[in-house]
């Protein structure tokens, strides 16, 4: 069994130089947040004051760039979206532990205050400290099926958390336990690997257990245990379980947060999170996700350009590759790269990506030589090979993303496409780029004398 395990991943990071141990733990409502941002793209944080045996410890920017999510997965940076497909086609089932055998429940018990958690603030306008890296895991009452995601949750008092659930498989659970009037037990997991976190973020059918995901992009079972109050499958490795339960018909307010398209979403009621007991390892890591910085981005990024890339492939077996852009909040903005054999095939790509995944607003599609990750080098191609009265491509009213500030009630929003790829047929000596003079044949004539 490797180790699955944040502590097991932050060693592989101080390995490649790629941690950045600090001895103290500065100001959470100022300092934390502008240290992070700091670093965001380069190292990971670990805030340590006691030191390694110390009482309070959090973690930070943990992945914040694709090297290192592929590292975490095995796997060469372009192997990453074929990696994560391939997870979801060959899922592995978890391995039950004894209670005994799980790190996470080392410690634990009834008294529970949240406030004595590392909790940062992370935007100036957020509403307060927020926990924004904890997998929340729910069972199916009927079917028994975990799910897991992560929820934005902001602290309202030592018990309670203000909870954004979204229209999707906890927000279904959620409305079936509240339309039979009972609470919805839930265990929130907290310091993970990246690849569980990955896992997480899996666009799948509901009923789809992110467990036997993880264990696809682990290579091997994850380790579970069933959590001592409400008996729910938790990583045994993680570093903190919160178990709680959502609670019936509770509003109160939460927000405003900074979010993902570096905007605020607005303070309105949401439901509310008691907690019930904490369980945590021995010197247990705490961990925090900046919102918009690359690591909360990259998590969403993967699974989405992974749906993409099956979707454009399946109408074209052309496209080679799909980048979600980081200035797009790796949502709204989709760079394709393909190798177009037909008149209109990279149109028809196009629609595939902007339906494939609903927040992508615009793509751009180019032609092999263009490195979708440099924002330079495509405007290069729509600098060069883009006509827009031929190329340019507008289609109102779609359903894009609610929290697109532009868009209409609802995430109403227009999307385009670029087709910035050299048209099939067209002498392509007119758009080759300007290489510098090699000097081959003098070194040859060199070498031979
Ligand atoms: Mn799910």
């Amino acid at each position: 069994m490797g180790d699955q395990s944040l502590r097991g991943w932050l060693s592989q990071l101080e390995a490649a130089g790629q941690l950045l141990r600090r001895a103290d733990l500065p100001d959470l409502r100022y300092d934390v947040p502008r240290l992070l941002a700091q670093h965001d793209g380069h190292r990971a944080l670990l805030f340590e004051p006691g030191g390694e045996e110390g009482a309070v410890r959090l973690a930070a920017n943990t992945a914040t760039r694709r090297e290192q999510m592929a590292q975490c997965l095995g796997v060469e940076p372009r192997g990453l979206l074929a990696r994560y497909l391939d997870a979801l086609d060959h899922p592995i089932s978890g391995r039950v532990l004894e209670p005994e055998a799980a790190p996470v429940l080392e410690h634990g018990g009834a008294t529970v205050d949240l406030t004595t958690l590392p909790l940062p603030w992370h935007h100036a306008k957020d509403s307060g400290p927020y926990i924004t890296a904890a997998v929340a895991i729910v069972q199916d009452p009927d079917t028994k099926s975990h799910n897991w995601s992560i929820h934005r949750l902001q602290l309202n008092d030592p018990r309670h958390l203000g909870i954004l659930i979204l229209p999707r498989h906890l927000g279904h659970l959620f409305s079936r336990a509240e339309q039979e009037g009972r609470d919805l037990p839930a265990a929130f997991v907290i310091g993970l690997s990246p690849a569980l976190m990955l896992a997480s973020q899996a666009i799948t059918p509901y009923g789809v257990d992110e467990s036997a995901i993880a264990g696809g992009l682990l290579g091997e079972p994850l380790e579970l245990v069933p959590s001592p109050l409400y008996g729910i499958r938790v990583p045994a490795q993680a570093e903190y379980l919160l178990e709680g339960r959502i609670l019936s018909g509770a509003r109160q307010p939460e927000g405003p947060f900074g979010e993902f398209p570096k905007t605020y979403g607005p303070e309105s009621p949401k439901p509310v999170v008691v907690i019930d007991r904490i369980s945590h390892r021995t010197h247990p890591i705490f961990q925090t996700i900046m919102p918009a910085g690359r690591e909360h981005v990259l998590l969403g990024a993967i699974p989405r350009e992974a749906a993409i890339y099956r979707a454009a492939r399946q109408l074209s077996p052309n496209v080679r590759d799909v980048r979600l852009t980081f200035a797009g909040g790796c949502r709204y903005h989709a760079n394709v790269s393909m190798t177009p054999r037909f008149q209109g095939e990279a149109k028809n790509v196009m629609v595939a990506t902007l339906a494939s995944a609903g927040e992508v607003k615009r793509v751009v599609v180019v032609d092999p030589d263009i490195d979708i990750d440099q924002a330079e080098d495509v405007e290069w191609a729509i600098a060069t090979r883009v006509q827009p009265d031929r190329d340019l491509m507008v289609i109102s009213g779609a359903l894009g993303s609610q929290l697109d500030p532009s868009a209409g009630p609802g995430g109403v929003t227009a999307k385009w496409g670029i087709d910035a790829t050299i048209p099939v047929g067209e002498d392509r000596s007119r758009y080759e780029r300007v290489t510098l003079p090699l000097r081959e044949a003098q070194e040859v004539r060199e070498g031979e004398g």
